[in-house]
């Protein structure tokens, strides 16, 4: 008996090493390599590398699913899956392709690793607003290693796509509203996925996405069609992804919108005019889940027609679709698309598994002692609960509310106090909601035994039972309690009066940001702007922790609340890091990179607006001018905006120069004083504006930003070289040049406070 289960033993060890002995690539040359396979390899074997499929089993984001997996990776009918979670499960779907397929062919496996992989962390909208891109970078550093030891070896991530429009959903996986700020975390994403050696068996390929200007749909409604001009998209929407690439991301997501008409996957101006030919990308393009097919009901043409059109325009790989799988045999037959086509695609996702190591070895991502010791580790845990800690925003702290006194009593409340499965935000494809810590927990665990916290729910999360269907898909987000809203609301009343101060935690359900969670009213649900103005009357100091994945017009709670900060949705540590931030562990250094606006009617509503021939002047309403009757123009709370528990003053901003030659460069200088109680950290902000030029520029752009930690009383002066590149603008050849003349640079703590000093650039 054990010497056949030995024989089987070496049986199996045999298939697997001389899988990798075939393809141990002794020349060291991936070129020679992919083409010497490629010779081998049947014109069906090439159109089986371009598909990806998803067996289901996670979340599913499409109305299709993959069928008969099994039978189609064996026929060598598939170049990649996700969607498999798991080391057992990925190991036994790489077993089927090489150990039954004619070319023994490794698979890549992807899967939607967004914010973390099974450690959870906060959304990326929250991780942008810490501003700290080293953090950034290492979080994606930490969701790259536990995921590669799971088996995992290609992240759907990052999401760069621009936003400026709340009522989108998807804004929550984003770096918000800024070009630059988002160009500088698409490249610390990318990095931090990719480390600096791809074949390493703890780093990943990147997958930049959705390319492009999916973040400006129409009306922020989920897949509508996007209308943009060149200028536009190269000032503001491109500079993202172009980070991306030239940080050297290995693949590209297309994006389900179209661009001039031209569905984004099937868009070779697009895909590789730009992305290949202005750019350089050397990687492999993905299309988004079915956006092939998609492409029928764009108005494209069926389904061979599209699909021969999505790989003419630079598309590699098919995701879910199966439209190159069942059709581009017969389009080259018909003359439709050329072998050259079908070639370069398949060239470019083996060279991705190449470099992955995946040839060498179609098991180095499946490491159960690695995954054993690291998915869900200690430290991970405890690098979550650091990367929340710097993702909050504090809006408001009337009276110094916050940080809270580890004595007295607490009134807890509110729907998301008590609660673990909303903790996790959107797009947590691999999170456990159950390992969350709930807001209670973490107060009981950060404020100790001096303290009494009384918890009451308060209210439902929405009353609406529409509303709280559409946010259940995923599980259950927005429980009924069987206490009916009324009785709920008297109980929270009774804890509040019978408290010291009011902790109310309150905001979205995590499904009603995210992927087809686009939204026309961003406010508060009415169960719980209900709660904040019956909690407010009580007199009692309010503290409103709020979560959403996305600005909502709070300007009501804002006004009623003494302290409001703003989370988003944090991870599995939101308990612990939530308590860590109101009880003063650590210092909010958070700021927004998305505007928040007044009302629905002001969107978009954002920062780098442009001028008008009839601007309004500050403080009045006049006739014939740019503004509403109703509101004002200017937003609830600016880009850049956010407040720390001490307060940082702005003096003496300095110009080397006022003058700078083409090649020359100007130093700015500011000092900054911590002038509060506290030690803390503030983001300086560089922005710059240029007042005439051939295309007209926005009010301002940010164009640098340094973090930095002050002692309480502690001077700096932060300083920052301003060069010709800080000057250039995509002119109306969309040629990224400077114009002579004088130029406004301004440094302050956010977007709507900054101090100003003017300078020249010379012919
Ligand atoms: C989303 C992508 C995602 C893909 C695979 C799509 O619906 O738009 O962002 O990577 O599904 O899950």
């Amino acid at each position: 008996m054990h010497k056949i289960k030995l024989l089987l033993f070496s049986a199996l060890c045999l298939t697997v090493h001389s899988v990798a002995a075939q393809y141990k690539n002794t020349s060291g040359q991936m070129n020679v390599f992919v083409t010497n396979l490629m010779k081998r390899m049947t014109l069906d074997e090439k159109i089986g590398q371009l598909n990806l499929l998803t067996p289901g089993g996670g979340i599913v984001t499409g109305a299709v699913v993959s069928k008969d997996v099994e039978s189609k990776i064996k026929a060598g009918n598939v170049g990649g899956l996700f969607g498999v979670i798991g080391v057992h499960k990925i190991r036994q779907a790489q077993q089927i392709a090489v150990n039954n397929t004619r070319l023994k062919i490794p698979l890549i496996f992807g899967s939607d690793i967004i914010h973390g992989y099974k450690t959870t962390f906060p959304i990326p909208l929250g991780l942008s607003c810490s501003w700290d891109m080293a953090m950034i970078e290492r979080s994606a550093r930490v969701a790259a290693s536990e995921a590669t030891a799971d088996g995992l070896c290609w992240a759907f991530s990052p999401m760069v796509d621009i936003a400026r429009d709340p009522r989108w959903g998807r804004m929550a996986e984003g770096a918000g509203e800024d070009p630059y700020l988002g160009a500088q975390v698409a490249k610390a994403m990318v990095k931090g996925y990719q480390g600096n050696n791809l074949a390493a068996n703890n780093t990943l390929i990147a997958c930049v996405k959705h390319f492009a200007l999916y973040g400006a749909a129409e009306g922020g409604r989920d897949y509508n069609t996007v209308d943009m001009s060149r200028v536009k998209m190269y000032e503001y929407y491109l500079p993202p992804y172009k980070a991306a690439v030239d940080a050297g991301t290995g693949s590209v997501m297309t994006s389900f919108n179209e661009i001039d008409g031209i569905p984004a996957t099937g868009n070779k101006w697009l895909l590789t005019d730009l992305l290949r030919r202005q750019w350089g990308f050397d990687g492999f393009v993905v299309t988004d889940y079915t956006s092939i097919n998609e492409m029928i009901d764009h108005g494209s043409g069926d389904l061979q027609h599209v699909s021969a059109m999505s790989l003419k325009a630079g598309t590699d790989m098919d995701m879910v679709g199966e439209g190159f799988l069942t059709t581009l045999k017969k389009s080259l037959k018909e003359g439709k698309v050329t072998q050259q086509q079908i070639d370069a695609a398949c060239k470019r996702v083996l060279e991705a598994k190449y470099k992955l190591g995946l040839f060498e070895d179609p098991f180095r991502y499946c490491d159960t002692v690695r995954a054993a010791k690291e998915v869900l580790s200690t430290v991970n845990r405890q690098a979550s609960r650091e990367f929340a800690l710097r993702s909050a925003v504090l809006l408001k702290n009337n009276n110094q509310t916050l940080p809270l006194k580890k004595n007295g009593s607490i009134a807890l409340i509110g729907p998301l106090a008590n609660n673990k499965t909303n903790m996790l935000g959107t797009w947590a494809v691999s999170g456990d909601v159950e390992l969350s810590i709930p807001v209670l927990e973490g107060m009981k665990n950060v404020g100790g035994t001096g303290v009494n916290i009384r918890y009451a729910k308060g209210a439902n999360l929405t009353d609406d039972t529409m509303l709280a269907k559409r946010a259940n898909v995923f599980g259950m987000r927005a429980d009924v309690d069987s206490l009916p809203p009324d009785k709920l609301l008297k109980q929270a009343i009774e804890t509040a009066n019978g408290s010291d101060v009011i902790v109310a935690i309150v905001g979205e359900a995590s499904e009603m940001s995210g992927e087809a969670a686009s939204r026309s009213d961003i406010s508060l649900p009415e169960s719980q702007q209900k709660l904040i103005e019956a909690l407010a009357k009580t007199g009692k100091p309010l503290v409103m922790v709020l979560m959403s994945g996305r600005p909502l017009t709070i300007s009501k709670e804002t006004r009623l609340a003494t302290s409001l900060l703003h989370v988003w949705f944090q991870g599995h540590e939101a308990g612990n890091s939530i308590a860590d931030l109101l009880f003063g562990n650590y210092n909010p250094s958070g700021k927004l990179t998305m505007t928040f606006p007044l009302n629905v009617g002001q969107i978009p509503v954002y920062y780098n607006h442009k001028r008008t021939g009839r601007p309004q002047p500050a403080g009045e309403t006049q006739k014939f001018r740019s503004n509403y009757l109703d509101v004002s123009n200017d937003p609830l709370f600016p880009f850049g905006y956010g407040l720390s528990y001490t307060s940082f003053n702005y003096s003496n901003i300095q110009l080397s120069d006022t003058q700078m030659i083409q090649s020359g460069k100007i130093t700015a200088t500011v000092n900054v004083t911590n002038t509060g109680n506290y030690d803390g950290e503030e983001v300086v902000q560089l922005y710059i504006h240029d007042p005439v030029a051939s295309v007209t520029q926005p009010v301002k752009k940010l164009k640098a930003f340094q973090k930095i930690a002050l002692k309480k009383g502690e001077s700096k002066q932060v300083r920052f070289t301003i060069t010709a590149e800080e000057l250039k603008f995509y002119n109306s050849d969309l040629k990224w040049v400077t114009e002579p003349g004088a130029f406004t640079l301004m440094i302050g703590t956010s977007s709507a406070d900054v101090k100003t000093a003017s300078f020249t650039l010379l012919k």
